[in-house]
């Protein structure tokens, strides 16, 4: 499937800085929109209801798989995620580009369902920043953070699989690199013929 549209695919272990990075992205650049997930966990703190997640009950969310409404869905620490097939698909049907933070099993079953997709990891640049990241968030317990940690090593055996890597040592240069990966695809060659066509016709460019 050919869409006007590109989609990002952002995974990171937690503590790796993934959704500052992308939340700094769509402040930068707002053609690119992320897309509301599901959960099967309750909300926090301030979350809000269609806004960062839609939170759904098991039996709500085991209707949607079997409506076939999710691109992708995974269990993740023990919750289920998905992604709604149709806003991905509407967005990027009419040229818009979006931004998926979603883990690593996800990803994968992005890739298989749009192959255009563009896959990107977000790494630590060690084991000690990502400990003391995760402990300075002072959001978890430290039992908690040890599994988050033993998770990260898994999660991290996966960068493979992805098309790009981004190092998050300092904020501004990961900020950089994201947002280069981004214009790169807007300057391939399929998607300059389409924002400029006229500058293609008028230089007899097939
Ligand atoms: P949290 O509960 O902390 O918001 O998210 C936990 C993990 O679930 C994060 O790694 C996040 O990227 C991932 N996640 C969020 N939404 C989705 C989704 O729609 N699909 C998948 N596969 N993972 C998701």
């Amino acid at each position: 499937m050919d869409y006007p549209g590109n989609l990002f695919v952002v995974s990171a272990p937690s503590g790796a800085g993934k959704s500052s990075l992308v939340k700094a992205l769509m402040e930068v650049d707002s053609h690119v929109q992320p897309s509301v997930s599901h959960t099967t966990r309750a909300p926090r703190g301030q979350e809000r209801h269609g806004r960062e997640y839609f939170f759904a009950s098991e039996q709500e969310f085991d209707a949607l798989v079997a409506a076939n409404g999710f691109v992708e869905w995974a269990n993740v620490h023990g919750r289920r995620y998905g992604t709604s097939r149709r806003a991905i698909e509407e967005r990027i049907a009419q040229g818009g580009d979006v931004v998926l933070e979603i883990d690593y099993q996800g990803a994968l079953q992005i890739k298989q369902a749009f192959a255009e997709a563009v896959l990107v990891f977000i790494l630590p640049p060690s084991w000690d920043e990502l400990r003391s990241r995760l402990e300075r968030r002072g959001e978890d317990a430290s039992d908690v953070i040890e599994m988050r940690l033993a998770n990260a090593a898994q999660e991290m055996a996966q960068a493979d699989k992805f098309d790009f890597v981004i190092i998050n040592e300092v904020f501004e240069r990961a900020l950089f690199d994201l947002k280069t990966i981004v214009h790169a695809q807007r300057l391939k060659y399929i998607a300059q013929r389409r924002a400029r066509a006229d500058t293609f016709a008028s230089l007899n460019i097939p």
